[in-house]
């Protein structure tokens, strides 16, 4: 399971335990003569066991999370119209998972509708103070849950950001590298697409810090990165590599192409004029993936072509065997 995302764990972990939790029931209320009810939780059970299944073998989890919670809303509403009042103890731990899947309009809708459905199931046959108590709560449960969550969400964003991106440039660090290279390589295990990697360091940049200083060297790995980001107009593939190392990945397109991209980078930054009129090289190394390789591989061979390109005179583009 460690190569599934978190949302994904907890979808598969909640289907197999409603389905673990209810099972026995199915028994007891059969053998307590309740068939109606040994019926409809032998139908949660295996819905939930499907639902498993979909979510363990397609790993969709946007649209398993809505069917999720629609599921469980529909087990919900079913067991009041067949049981009344006593199953609504059930909404409230199902408004914490509804907000925690879903989307938050999506989580809004849903728990909007449900409570005003259970309360016009519950009004003809409850009295009325119970019924104003029952909304009341079920609303304040959804109120709470949008405010955490909205809060709780906005946190782990803002966290993923600064914990994968480079201060100095805003590219991807090396963690965000990492876990984008991971992932490529795990949907390219499913489904096979071309991919390639370029590497590209900047030439001789030890001798701009030590004659400019660190600050314009600082100045000219950000506009690098802008000059870069502007070329491939796709940030998200961008990352720091190193110091003064970046690696674009992963590019779907076959090892010509990648070469063709390499190279417009290289000549656009050998044209390119830097702060205090200073002109400055990459050297360039470009690798297709390799079935079953692993990401250290895939780099190590991407840095090999770069060492030649380095060795061979700098300002140049190779590509990996
Ligand atoms: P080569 O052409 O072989 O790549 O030579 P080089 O001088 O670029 O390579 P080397 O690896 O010897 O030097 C890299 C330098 O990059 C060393 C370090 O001072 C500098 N560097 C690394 N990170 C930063 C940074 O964040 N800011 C600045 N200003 N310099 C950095
Ligand atoms: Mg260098
Ligand atoms: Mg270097």
């Amino acid at each position: 399971m460690s190569k599934r995302t978190e949302r994904e764990i907890v979808l598969l972990y909640m289907s197999a335990l409603t389905a673990a939790v209810i099972s026995p029931f199915v028994l007891i209320r059969f053998l307590s003569g309740d068939i109606v009810m040994a019926i409809a939780d032998a139908i949660i059970v295996i819905l939930m066991s499907i639902f498993f299944l979909y979510v363990y073998k397609t790993h969709k989890v946007a649209l398993a999370s809505l069917l999720m919670s629609l599921l469980l809303i529909a087990i919900i509403i079913a067991f009041i119209t067949v049981h009344g009042l006593s199953i609504i103890y059930w909404y409230y731990p199902l408004v914490l998972a509804i907000f925690y899947l879903n989307h938050q309009r999506t989580a809004i809708i849903l728990c909007v509708v449900s409570t005003v459905t259970i309360t016009l199931l519950l009004y003809p046959t409850t009295n009325f103070a119970e019924v104003s108590v029952i909304f009341v709560s079920m609303l304040l449960t959804s109120i709470f849950s949008f405010v955490i969550f909205r809060s709780y969400k906005g946190v782990q964003a803002k966290l993923k950001l600064l914990a994968t991106t480079d201060p100095l440039t805003s590219t991807g660090n090396r963690r965000a590298l990492d876990s984008e290279l991971n992932k490529a390589i795990l949907s390219q295990e499913r489904q096979k697409k071309t991919m390639c990697l370029i590497l590209l360091d900047l030439d001789n940049f030890k001798k701009i810090n030590d004659t400019y200083g660190h600050l314009i060297g600082d100045d000219i790995l950000v506009t690098l990165t802008k000059l870069l980001v502007n070329n491939i107009r796709m940030l998200d593939t961008l990352y720091r590599y190193g110091g003064e190392e970046f690696i674009i990945a992963p590019l779907y397109v076959d090892l010509k192409t990648a070469a063709i991209i390499a190279e417009d980078m290289r000549a656009v930054v050998e044209e390119h004029v830097f702060t205090d009129d200073i002109s400055m090289t990459l050297s360039l190394g470009v690798a297709q993936f390799n079935d079953k390789e692993t990401p250290s591989q895939w780099i190590a061979r991407a840095d090999a072509a770069l060492y030649i390109a380095k060795d061979s005179g700098r300002n140049k583009v190779y590509l990996a065997e």
